[in-house]
């Protein structure tokens, strides 16, 4: 077994990475980079590209491989454009020269054109290409991907995953801690506007609003079976994977900080943790008003991270086989296994909670009747 981290840029990751029982790919990107990337990056830290290149050394000195990210959902069409056409061509030179082992990519002409040009480079499908049957995990084997991210949706509909390691020969790699909104209705649009804010020829230099983050906080709070219908995959439960020939698991959270990070990846190198599972999920805290990728902080106005949860994870022995069975896509209107679950066993300050929630409503509500947009410009008009 094997997992792949995200990096937050720390040094003091790599160390303690690197004596885990599993072997570790971590991976990572600059926060603004020429492709871009459809996930959250570490807020306020820049990473320069020497900073980055000398990283990257010291991991694969202390063993670890490294995975850099080139997995926007899109380039608005920039890469048909000569001069960025170029540009983009001298990043994969440079990704190449500071000796990373593969990238994680989402766009097809990007997988045909690194295997091409790039042959050195290892090449991964990102989450983001939403492989979920076999018909689209094929697809992506005959471009030449060596490696397939699929789709966290389908982490518990074990007839699919089962359909896909029986026809497609590439590894396949499960995201285990995530806690995404299963069937998320954001998630396009979500890595849609991350991809676009974190590409360094993008027109509004990187600012973007977190609705889809807010968005998503407010449901997992408002309905508490949210946090039970999410895709984690529980470290205890990995050998039903690996049972399948899964050999690989991703940690989402490069935002996280370096403890949980560091948390997260024990626990799954281990197969086993007592306590809190929230505490290895990758909970995004949602921020309000305006982000720039200009200067660390400019224009953003986070709110307090979300109110810890306790999901106790020693009564989820068992959860997972109602799932050998059940089909969610069909079946989630009229079931309420993840509705009793959540009751037993998630814990929670309901003041805290509701406290939370009304300050994200009224977030919202700032955005859907424009009137943030008016507090931003001082004009008094929203442009209407
Ligand atoms: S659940 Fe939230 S973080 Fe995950 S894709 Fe949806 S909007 Fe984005
Ligand atoms: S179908 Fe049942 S088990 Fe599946 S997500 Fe919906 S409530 Fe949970």
């Amino acid at each position: 077994m094997r997992l792949l981290v995200p990096t937050n840029w720390d040094p003091a990751l790599i160390e303690p990475l690197s004596r885990l029982e599993a072997g570790v790919d971590l991976y990572g990107v600059l926060s603004t980079s020429l492709i871009g990337t459809g996930g959250s990056s570490p807020e306020d830290v820049h990473t320069a590209k020497e900073q980055a290149e000398e990283y990257i050394r010291a991991a694969r000195a202390a063993g670890l491989r490294f995975d850099y990210l080139l997995n926007a959902p899109s380039m608005s069409n920039m890469e048909w454009d000569k001069s960025t056409h170029r540009a983009l061509l001298e990043h994969l030179d440079w990704i190449c020269s500071i000796g990373v082992d593969s990238v994680t990519v989402t766009i097809p002409y990007l997988v045909e054109l690194i295997k091409r040009q790039f042959p050195q480079l290892k090449i991964r499908i990102s989450t983001i290409a939403h492989v979920h049957n076999v018909a689209r995990a094929r697809f992506f084997e005959s471009l030449g991907a060596d490696s397939i991210n699929l789709d966290f949706h389908v982490n518990r509909d074990f007839k699919t995953l089962k359909g896909i390691t029986d026809a497609v020969k590439r590894e396949i790699i499960l995201l285990a801690n995530n806690l995404c909104l299963y069937q998320c209705p954001y998630e396009y649009y979500h890595h849609d506007g991350l991809g676009h804010a974190s590409q360094s020829y993008n027109p509004v230099e990187g600012s973007y609003v977190d609705y889809c983050t807010m968005r998503c906080t407010l449901d997992r709070l408002s309905d508490m079976s949210q946090n039970m219908k999410c895709r984690w995959i529980r470290p205890e439960d990995m050998h039903l994977y690996e049972e399948m020939g899964i050999e690989m698991f991703k940690i989402s959270g490069r935002s996280m900080p370096t403890e949980r990070i560091l948390r997260a990846a024990t626990a799954y190198s281990s197969r086993h943790y007592d306590g809190n599972l929230h505490d290895i999920l990758n909970a995004l805290s949602p921020k309000t008003g305006f982000i720039s990728a200009g200067p660390p902080g400019a224009r953003t106005h986070t709110v307090a991270p979300p109110p810890e949860l306790y999901i106790d994870n020693r009564a989820l022995d068992g959860f997972i086989d109602f799932f050998l069975k059940q089909d969610c896509l069909s079946a989630c209107g009229h079931c309420d296994y993840c509705r009793k679950a959540a009751e037993e066993t998630i814990r929670f300050d309901p003041g805290e909670v509701d406290e939370y929630t009304a300050r994200l409503t009224e977030a919202l509500t700032s955005l859907s009747d424009s009137s943030v947009f008016r507090a931003e410009t001082g004009d008094g008009r929203c442009g209407r």
